[in-house]
């Protein structure tokens, strides 16, 4: 059995043989530092230990839904790549472990929440597409009920309700201004089916500052199922968007992401994945829109007057990863934002993670650490819309959480609408 675990890890089984058991990882693993974090199998250093007993001894059996529960107390927060002296790729590692364990026993083992998640972008584009009438009654509570019910989520977990329409429709109707400098856009499935208005943001907030999308023929990224352990899917989603995406990099486009799980599976996942010469250039061509933002700014192409607005930074999980916490911040106070503070914790989410009864309760302890820490200010900017919708689920909706685009956006229509009023009453 032990081989057979071996093989099918590959590359991985011999990452996981490194480690030197220090337990740096545990300082900074979010369900480590829970009420767990005292049951040593229950810690991000147990999981490599087990994962080595098992390597090595063949025990405990490394495909029962026990080991498998196990392994997925790691909800891929990437916080240990950076404490880890072996320099050991711990998420991709237990990823690796999902990806055998579904070769192992079969996709039919996975519990029903975890099948119905791997179909997460064909569901989620059918209700956005449905017509509204019908999308009320799919989306009405009994049948919502239902749904949580057959994907064993929780009752309070904040599902990723289709607010309706589609990107693709938008971007047809709106086509880019010629003479303009012009980015391809990768929307990924949140932003393309769940909430539009997070690339319609995007797009008419880059326009104030001259810049044009286009939107690319494009295909879910795969973080979902990257994490899931589904890799060979991923390589297929991979090998399709790198395709369509390097053909705007030939036109000498660069690749614009509004989410961080897109920045990190465009710029990290697919060139390790696919191996290439054509996944590195699109990876090197990736711009996160936050990058954008404050190049943008620090050139003077974008302006606003944000003073008066202070909001309290949360650096997400991925944030902290892709290096970005530094560049909301200065692009927010360069344009006379006051930071009130930034919070670095976990909320728990860890993707879709939170989203299942049976992790509700461990994902909701890790988020009161957060909130705790977010003291009485209102205004939370977080850049992840699931960080952001497990933040306003935890406080019962009382604090406003925006994605930072979304909130500059927000600031600079509120300053073209104020200026229009002025100049049209002066011209009446
Ligand atoms: S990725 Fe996050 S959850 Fe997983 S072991 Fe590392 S710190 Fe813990
Ligand atoms: S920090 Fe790295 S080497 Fe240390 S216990 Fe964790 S995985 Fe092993």
């Amino acid at each position: 059995m032990s081989s057979t675990l071996r093989d099918l890890m590959g590359a991985y089984a011999d990452e996981a043989e490194r480690c030197i058991r220090c337990g740096f990882c545990n300082s900074v693993c979010p369900t480590t530092l829970s009420s767990i974090g005292h049951i040593p199998s229950r810690t991000s250093r147990g999981r490599l230990v087990l994962l080595q007993s098992s390597l090595n001894n063949g025990t405990p059996h490394p495909f029962t839904p026990r080991f498998k529960e196990l392994i997925d107390l790691c909800i891929g927060c990437l916080r240990c790549l950076n404490v880890c002296p072996a320099r050991i790729p711990i998420p991709t590692v237990m990823s690796s472990y999902r990806r055998a364990y579904i070769i192992a026993v079969g996709e039919k083992m996975l519990s029903r929440g975890e099948r119905m998640v791997a179909h997460y972008e064909p569901i989620v584009k059918y209700l956005s597409r449905a017509p509204a009438p019908l999308r009320k009654i799919l989306l009405g509570k009994p049948l919502l009920q239902l749904f949580r019910r057959i994907g064993e989520f929780a009752d309070d977990a904040p599902l990723p309700i289709p607010e309706g329409g589609a990107l693709d429709k938008y971007f047809k109707k709106n086509a880019p201004r010629p003479g303009h400098r012009t980015l391809a856009y990768f929307s990924d499935t949140y932003a393309r089916f769940v909430k539009p208005s997070v690339g319609i943001s995007a797009r008419e907030l880059l326009r104030t500052a001259g810049i044009e999308l286009t939107y690319p023929r494009q295909y879910d990224s795969g973080v979902i199922l990257w994490e899931l352990g589904f890799w060979e899917r991923v390589a297929k989603l991979a090998a399709r968007n790198v395709d369509s995406l390097f053909e705007e990099v030939e036109k000498g486009r660069r690749i614009l992401c509004t989410s961080p799980a897109s920045t990190l599976m465009l710029r990290e996942v697919y060139p390790k994945l696919l191996d290439n010469e054509k996944s590195r250039t699109v990876s090197e061509a990736v711009v996160d829109i936050n990058e954008l933002i404050n190049g943008l700014v620090e050139s003077g192409r974008l302006s606003a007057n944000l003073s008066g607005f202070s909001p309290i930074l949360h650096s997400t999980c991925l944030s902290q990863h892709l290096n970005l916490t530094g560049q909301i911040a200065e692009a927010f106070e360069k344009l006379g934002a006051h930071i009130e503070g930034v919070v670095t914790e976990c909320c728990g989410s860890g993707g879709l993670w939170g989203l299942f009864r049976k992790n509700r309760k461990l994902s909701t302890e890790i988020g009161g650490i957060l909130l705790k820490r977010l003291g009485p200010g209102d205004t939370v900017l977080s850049y992840s819309e699931t960080c952001a919708q497990q933040v306003i689920s935890l406080t019962h909706g009382k604090k406003a959480v925006h994605l930072p685009h979304e909130a500059l956006y927000n600031w600079v229509k509120r300053a073209i609408t104020q200026y229009q009023a002025v100049h049209i009453s002066q011209a009446s």
